[in-house]
Parts: C-alpha cells; structure tokens; sequence
C-alpha cells in the first residue's frame, strides 16, 4: 500500500544527499555479473546502456524502448556504502 510513496521519498531523500545508485545487470534479466555505479539514475542508465550494448547486444532501438527505461529505472537502488 506504500510501494509509490516510499518511490517518491527514496527519491526525494537521494536528491539532496551524496548517494550513489546502483544497478545489477542481473536484475534486468542477464547472466551477468555487472554492476553499474554511478551518481544519479540517469548515469546510471547511460552507463547500462552503453554495458547491454556492448556485452549482451541490445540495440539502440531496444535501450530506447520507454519500457525498458523504466524497467530498468526501477531495479536501481541506493549503494550499500
Ligand atoms: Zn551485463
């Protein structure tokens, strides 16, 4: 009952803090043991990209796809530091 709340206050609370985000390639459905690291989601993103792209052969047309973007949004999470 609180899964959009706490979204919104994760968010909140990472934008006026020094807290790198985190993704595991894992989490978006690879056999992989990638991480990506990296200031803020978007880079993080940028970074998945520029990762699925080169080691798992997605397209441009697939890391564009609005529901991957927010698939893979969602999988990012606070690094543990
Ligand atoms: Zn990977």
């Amino acid at each position: 009952m609180m899964t959009q709340d706490s979204c919104y206050s994760i968010r909140q609370l990472s934008g006026g803090r020094k807290m790198s985000k985190e993704l595991q390639c894992r989490d978006l459905g690879f056999d992989c043991d990638g991480v990506v690291v990296a200031e803020n989601e978007d880079d993080v993103l940028v970074q998945v990209a520029d990762h699925a792209r080169a080691v798992h052969g997605m397209t441009d047309e697939q890391l564009s796809d609005p529901d991957f973007q927010a698939s893979a949004r969602e999988k990012i999470h606070d690094q543990a530091s």
